[in-house]
């Protein structure tokens, strides 16, 4: 008997799968599979300082004094249309959130579209009605793009991949690792919307939905924010691996501990209970239209009144702070008193859903 094929008797566990030699859904959930297949495959090869940042986008010195921001994104959900938006929308929203959130005004955006043969070209005249509705309400223009066909069956009607460049206000420095002790978090709004919607547009939540997904341009809100204070240490959107493992990213880039209230986080009930039938839990469903502040308690003040004067702000709440221990870490107060840790998403728990 060869060592592969011993049967350990009474043994109730599969032996786990092989997640070194090739990819699996959990690679690309945004929690700590896509932390390690980026450490291990992309960074050894790509390695530079800008990348090295570990934020969603990079920011770049063009010349003296002028800064930039450039990310990419690439968007395969499934369905193509949901509840408060469809692949368009998220295509512009979710490169233009990633580019802002360095503290920069995005300018202009690329746009890569991969079409499965027989895809309607009413459908895709939708996806792009969308996209230019997102793009103007944003402010952004499309200034390139391209457009590749593959055989019926190899893709799933359409991808779109967009990158995004924007410029960085002078004098700031908004990154996942100015997190200091002491300082305030804030989110903009209730968590798992959009991670719940398009579930309930596959039809797998089991019950009639009204939940919207909150896809959202949050650029004209981060700029009110900054036009309050120029003083924002962190600025992160919650997306795929939800408010737990973003929390998580930026405490070990900080490298401090972030205390979250529970009673404070804001769950819509129709998410709340749609994560309990399925046994989710919120913090690890994506958002499309929220973001992470993290700010001097000085400021907190002045930078939430900002957040509620604008559309996707008006919810804005403090959920927690930053402290010095335990470093790298998220602990969550209950409502019973009781703390637990908040880890990273483990592996995949929703899959295609940006
Ligand atoms: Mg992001």
């Amino acid at each position: 008997m060869s060592d592969e094929t011993v049967n350990i008797e009474g043994a109730v566990c599969a032996p786990p799968l092989s997640h070194n030699e090739q990819i699996v859904m959990g690679h690309g959930a945004g929690g700590r599979m896509t932390h390690q297949l980026i450490q291990k495959a992309f960074l050894p090869a790509f390695d530079n300082i800008a990348l090295r940042a570990g934020d969603d986008a990079a920011l770049l010195e063009a010349a003296p004094g002028l800064r930039l921001s450039i990310s990419t994104d690439a968007h395969v959900v499934w369905p193509l249309f949901f509840p408060g938006g469809d692949i368009g929308r998220l295509a512009i929203c979710g490169t233009v959130n990633d580019v802002a959130m360095l503290g920069a005004k995005p300018l202009y955006l690329t746009a890569g579209f991969i079409l499965e043969e027989g895809l309607s070209i009413e459908t895709l005249q939708r996806v792009i009605a969308s996209m230019k509705a997102a793009a103007e309400e944003a402010g952004v223009q499309i200034v390139a793009g391209d457009t590749k066909v593959v055989q019926k069956g190899k893709a799933d009607g359409l991808y779109i991949t967009t990158a995004g460049v924007g410029l960085v206000r002078p004098g700031l420095k908004v990154g996942g690792a100015q997190a200091r002790p002491g300082d305030v978090v804030i989110l903009s709004g209730s968590i798992g919307d959009h991670g719940i919607a398009v579930l309930g547009a596959r039809g797998e939540l089991g019950f009639e939905s009204s939940i919207q997904s909150d896809v959202a341009p949050l650029n004209h809100l981060i700029a009110a924010m900054l036009d309050a204070s120029s003083n924002l240490h962190v600025l992160r959107d919650p997306t795929r691996g939800g408010l737990g493992t973003t929390l998580n990213e930026i405490a070990s880039q900080s490298n401090v501990g972030i205390v979250l209230n529970e009673p404070a986080i804001p769950v819509h009930p129709q998410v709340n209970a749609a994560c309990e039938m399925l046994g989710f839990d919120p913090l690890y469903i994506a958002n499309e239209g929220k973001l992470i502040a993290i700010v001097p308690p000085a400021d907190a003040d002045v930078v939430l009144q900002a957040m509620h004067r604008t559309r996707y702000g008006e919810e804005a709440v403090v959920i927690g702070q930053v402290a010095a221990e335990p470093r790298g870490h998220v602990l969550m107060k209950t409502a019973l008193g009781s703390q637990r840790v908040v880890d990273m998403l483990a592996g995949e728990m929703l899959p295609r859903i940006c």
